[in-house]
């Protein structure tokens, strides 16, 4: 049987893939999106807690981690936060700044799903989900392709196969298998020789070894503001205990840059230093823990008395203990053992190697055709909803050009 023709084939209908699909189409491209997944945009559903945080407005290319740091510049230049509000705005859909620039949407995330859905309906795309993907075949292997267009690739599906003169990648990144996360995005770049850089979790809680965990594991649950550095970067937002580690905005943010076997700092005290008031204190016979309590968490507080020092009354400690003291809580330096995985991780850092990729148009410089868009390059954004903020760029970019 002939394959089915059809301008652009994009596999993965998420974030980067709908968004390439909306453009693509409203410039009179005919458009295939295919997913395996049954439920659409598992990832947008879940993210924000159900609120999705769908751009900031700070959106820079600070933001982002890269090994190719300048990549992303000109797709977020060229698809803004505002671009992604009009859309909104045009749906009649409400949002509010949380934090720190972060947009999420009044109605929850279902209604961006419903908005990118109905624009891409709008447009004329396609739909063939669920569906998976068997087979990749292009007339000429990699690196053999031709010059310019004509070497259209050729799809098996088990819905039947399809021909398309430019197909796109947006298959997302490996966090989160159960809801549909696959490798297949870097499967195809292996396929057709594209480099990969290296994959880690990112935006992930971290672990300690038990037995140098155990103090701290009973404090499960608490939470407080603190500084969290690797090497130049450093974040201040909460931060969370939890029964294995260490949890909250200030860690997901570290995580994607920390690297095994190396300590992080963490400032406990951001707004405080202890020194002056211990040296004022010295004569008091109030419990170090109960001092400590008027600034830390009052459990964080009776651990970081007990089990740093003892907790005894002020007037018993040396002065160069108690000065200890106030730089360990503004420096703790700890040593995460490991991560929670891509189980729990919101994001893959690392990906498709981007200078493979020209950054107009996501296009494969050796493999004319073939486009890359959103997680699965090597492009992640920091927490605060950067990430689909590329996700909606890069498709963009991609759509503008397929
Ligand atoms: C819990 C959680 C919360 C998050 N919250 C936020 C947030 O609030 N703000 C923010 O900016 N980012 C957030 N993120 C990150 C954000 O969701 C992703 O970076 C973004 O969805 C990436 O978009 P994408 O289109 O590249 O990939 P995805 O949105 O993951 O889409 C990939 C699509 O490809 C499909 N697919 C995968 N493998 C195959 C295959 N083999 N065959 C066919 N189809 C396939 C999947 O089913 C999926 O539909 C969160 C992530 C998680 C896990």
């Amino acid at each position: 049987m002939n394959p089915k023709q059809t301008d652009v084939l994009i596999i993965g209908a998420g974030a980067a893939g709908m968004m390439c699909a909306l453009t693509a189409a409203l410039r009179g491209r005919s458009v295939l999106l295919l997913d395996h997944s049954a439920k659409l945009a598992e990832k947008i559903r879940i993210s924000g807690g159900g609120r999705c945080n769908f751009t900031n407005l700070n959106a820079k290319p600070e933001n982002f981690l890269s090994g190719n740091p300048h990549f992303c510049r000109s797709a977020l230049a060229r698809y803004t936060p505002q671009h992604f509000m009009a859309m909104l705005d045009k749906h009649g859909l409400k949002y509010h700044e949380k934090t720190l620039g972060q947009l999420f949407c009044d109605d929850g995330s279902e209604a961006i799903i419903a908005m990118l859905k109905s624009e891409c309906d709008a447009a004329g795309v396609r739909w063939c989900m669920p569906c998976g993907v068997d087979e990749i075949l292009s007339p000429r292997p990699a690196g053999e392709r031709g010059e310019g267009r004509g070497d259209d690739f050729f799809v098996t599906t088990p819905r039947g196969k399809y021909r398309a003169s430019s197909l796109v990648i947006a298959t997302g990144g490996l966090s989160i298998p159960k809801i549909g996360a696959t490798p297949f995005g870097y499967k195809v770049a292996e396929q057709f020789g594209v480099p990969m850089t290296k994959l880690k979790p990112g935006l992930v809680p971290l672990t300690f070894h038990p037995e140098e965990w155990a103090p701290y594991a009973e404090l499960s649950g608490a939470s407080l503001e603190a500084v969290v550095s690797f090497g130049k970067h450093s974040f201040r937002e909460n931060l969370l205990f939890t029964h294995r580690g260490l949890s909250g905005p200030a860690i997901l943010q570290i995580s994607s840059y920390w690297e095994p076997g190396k300590p992080l700092s963490i400032d406990l005290l951001p707004d405080h230093d202890l020194r002056e008031m211990f040296v004022q204190q010295r004569g008091s016979k109030m419990l170090l823990g109960n001092f400590l309590a008027q600034y830390l968490p009052k459990r964080l507080a009776e651990i970081v008395a007990t089990q740093w020092l003892e907790n005894k009354p002020l007037n018993q400690y040396a002065e160069r203990e108690l000065r200890a003291l106030a730089d360990k809580l503004k420096n703790w330096q700890i040593t995460p053992s490991g991560t929670l995985g891509y189980s729990k991780a919101e994001v893959t850092c690392g990906g498709v190697d981007t200078r493979a990729l020209s950054s107009k148009t996501m296009e494969c410089s050796e493999v004319p055709g073939l486009y890359f868009i959103g997680e699965v390059l090597d492009v992640t954004g920091q927490l605060g909803g950067y990430n689909f903020q590329w996700a909606w760029a890069s498709g963009y970019a991609a759509g503008q050009a397929v």
